[in-house]
C-alpha cells in the first residue's frame, strides 16, 4: 500500500511519516497543493491524506480538481481547524474522512485501514491479505501458506501486496515499479526482476500452489486456485 501525504509542515508530515512507515505503509511526502495534485493524477497510491491549509493551491482545492477529473482515489482531509463548516465542505466535496490534528497514530491508522477495507472488501481482513493459498500479515511482515510461514523484507512485502491484491490481472512493471519504489531515486524497472525472483523463492520455500506468471514483454500476475 503506498500513501501520498501532502502537508507543509514539515515536523507535522515527518511524524505521519514514521508512523505509516512503522505500520508497514509505503509513503511519499511533498510539501504543496500543486505538486500534490500532480502526484495523485498519476496513480501511483492508494490513499491520500491531505491537508487543507497549504501554500499555492489548498487542500480544497486539490480535492475539488481530484474529484472534477473523476479520480475516485480516497482521501482523508487534515486540520488544525475544528469548524464544522469546513468539515461539512470538505465532505460535500467528495472528501472520504476528516482528521483534526492533533490526533493519534492509533485513529490515523484505524481511519486509513477503514478506507482500504473499503476498496479492497473481498480479500483484506483486519491487516491481512489473502489470495489462493496465500496470506499476507501486515502486522509482521510474514507470508503465510498452509502451516508455514516467511518473513519478507519491506519491498517484498510491498510487492506481493500489490499482486495478491490484483491477483490474476497483469501489472507492468512500470505500475510495478512506481507502486513499490514510487518517488525513490534508485528506483529501477530491473529490480521489479530481482525482487520477482527473491518472491517466487520464499513461495517455493511455503510450497505454495499461487505462481508469479511472467507476461513477456508486458509484466507479472498472480495466478493460482482458490
Ligand atoms: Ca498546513
Amino acid at each position: 500500500m503506498r500513501i501520498l501525504v501532502v502537508e507543509d509542515e514539515k515536523e507535522i508530515a515527518d511524524g505521519i511519516r514514521a508512523i505509516l512507515f512503522k505500520a508497514g505503509y509505503e509513503v511519499d511526502v511533498l510539501f504543496d497543493g500543486i505538486t500534490g495534485l500532480t502526484y495523485i493524477r498519476q496513480g501511483n497510491y492508494d490513499l491520500v491524506l491531505l491537508d487543507i491549509m497549504l501554500p499555492g493551491l489548498d487542500g480544497f482545492g486539490v480535492l475539488s480538481k481530484v474529484r472534477e477529473e473523476g479520480i475516485d482515489i480516497p482521501i482523508i482531509l487534515l486540520t488544525a481547524r475544528v469548524m464544522t463548516h469546513d468539515k461539512i465542505k470538505g465532505l460535500d466535496m467528495g472528501a472520504d474522512d476528516y482528521l483534526t490534528k492533533p490526533f493519534d497514530a492509533g485513529e490515523l491508522l484505524a481511519r486509513i485501514r477503514a478506507r482500504i477495507r473499503k476498496l479492497h472488501p473481498d480479500n483484506m481482513d483486519r491487516g491481512r491479505v489473502k489470495a489462493f493459498d496465500l496470506t499476507l500479515d501486515s502486522s509482521n511482515y510474514k507470508l503465510l501458506c498452509n502451516d508455514k510461514e516467511i518473513k519478507l523484507s519491506n519491498k517484498e512485502y510491498q510487492l506481493i501486496e500489490y499482486l495478491m491484491i490484483n491477483k490474476e490481472i497483469i501489472l507492468t512493471r512500470e505500475q510495478i515499479s512506481a507502486k513499490v519504489w514510487g518517488l525513490e531515486d534508485e528506483s529501477e524497472y530491473n529490480s521489479v526482476d530481482v525482487y520477482i525472483s527473491f518472491l517466487r523463492k520464499k513461495m517455493k520455500f511455503l510450497r505454495s500452489k499461487a505462481e508469479i506468471i511472467t507476461k513477456k514483454g508486458v509484466g507479472y500476475s498472480l495466478e493460482g486456485h482458490d
